[in-house]
């Protein structure tokens, strides 16, 4: 009950079909009122609203009411925890700000081997994807202020950085810099250069994807369920019909509306990257969080959306930012490499799509 405070009201909505993405859940609750769960005893159907990490949560779980309840309170802990304990760059309790704070330490800083395993994942896709993907990205994020822009933009907060300030940025920044060694008790130890910045968005709801399943595993009575925490995804075991899993791509041009669905069976991480989740447009131009690492400035490619189909959370969240980099031709290689599927929604409306994610695709345009 400590991070996850229940509320009373008990709204008796039953959800008979299950899908998601925009427009396929009912949300219930609001800015206002934003921890409400809804299910009705007897209906093995049950649903919590909810925000963390800096986004909406929506979970749906076909359980018994006791299992629902048990797993929504755990979830939500989890949640609050990874973020206030590992991922937050503004909160001193987290360990991203105080390896942040320790930048150029001569003796590093002792990290947990979870956050060593995350960055050493990390650092091997920035190795792949040619440098596109940087968690090292800090100082740029930060010239940007795009943790201040709401989806839709907060034009208020915005400016255009100069180019010396985005060189000066830029410089601060490079994974191929970080370096974990082990202490002589086989520690791990991280030195961050002086300067740099870790911003670990890009990769923060798929590790709390994957910290979901053992949760959902554990609770015999949870027959399925489907998660989505942003723009990120996960499906698990089965629906009470039998019926597969239905989770939509948000459709770039109109974010009330579907590309497509992917039908899918049993366990999946479906994880989405596009420049209308965060962003700014001012004269004309788009402004979004997706930052080119080679330019330090929002990637203005050819691609509007990303859709990554894996079963590991992680790797699907740190794959959808890197291929909106990439793009279709680097990006469907890097994907394939990496056993994960990839959709591309182009900024001319085409969709371009890896074989297995044809299986699964269904057009809703
Ligand atoms: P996502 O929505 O998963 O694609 O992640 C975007 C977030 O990751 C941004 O809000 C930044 O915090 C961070 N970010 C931006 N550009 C990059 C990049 N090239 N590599 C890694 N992280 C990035
Ligand atoms: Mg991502």
């Amino acid at each position: 009950m400590k991070h996850f405070l229940w509320r009373t009201l008990f709204i008796a909505v039953v959800f008979f079909c299950c899908g998601c993405g925009r427009g396929d859940f009912g949300v219930q609750g609001s800015e206002e009122e934003p921890k409400t769960y809804a299910g009705q005893s007897g209906e093995e159907v049950w649903q919590s609203v909810d925000t963390a990490m800096g986004t909406v949560v929506q979970q749906t779980v076909y359980a018994s009411e006791e299992a629902a309840k048990r797993f929504f309170e755990e979830a939500g802990q989890l949640l609050q925890e990874t973020e206030q304990e590992e991922l937050s760059w503004r909160l001193e309790t987290s360990q991203v700000y105080q390896i942040n704070a320790s930048a150029g330490r001569k003796e590093g800083f002792r990290i947990t081997e979870e956050m060593a395993s995350l960055l050493e994942a990390c650092v091997e896709l920035h190795e792949r994807s040619q440098g596109a993907f940087d968690v090292t990205l800090g100082p740029l994020t930060r010239l940007w202020k795009i943790d201040q822009w709401a989806a839709g933009g907060e034009e208020d907060v915005f400016s255009i950085p100069s180019g010396e300030e985005v060189e000066q940025a830029l410089a601060l920044c490079g994974s191929d810099r970080l370096r974990i060694l082990r202490t002589d008790a086989g520690e791990p130890c991280l030195f961050l250069p002086e300067g740099m910045l870790l911003d670990l968005g890009a990769v923060g709801k798929g590790l709390a994807q994957a910290r979901l399943y053992p949760l959902l595993e554990k609770e015999a009575d949870i027959m399925g369920a489907v998660i989505s925490l942003g723009g990120s995804i996960l499906t698990y075991g089965r629906k009470a019909d039998g019926s597969n899993w239905k989770v939509g791509i948000v459709n770039p041009f109109d974010t009330s509306s579907n590309v497509g669905i992917l039908s899918l069976e049993g366990n999946w991480c479906v994880s989405t990257s596009g420049d209308y989740e965060r962003y700014v447009e001012t004269d004309g131009v788009r402004y979004h969080h997706i930052l080119d690492p080679e330019t330090g400035c929002p990637a203005m490619g050819e691609v509007r959306g990303v859709t990554i189909l894996t079963k590991d959370g992680l790797l699907g969240d740190g794959l959808s930012t890197a291929c909106f980099i990439l793009g279709p031709d680097q990006g469907m290689k890097l994907a394939a490499e990496y056993g994960a599927e990839v959709l591309f929604v182009m900024s001319d409306g085409e969709i371009r799509m890896s074989e297995g994610m044809r299986t699964c695709f269904m057009e809703t345009l």
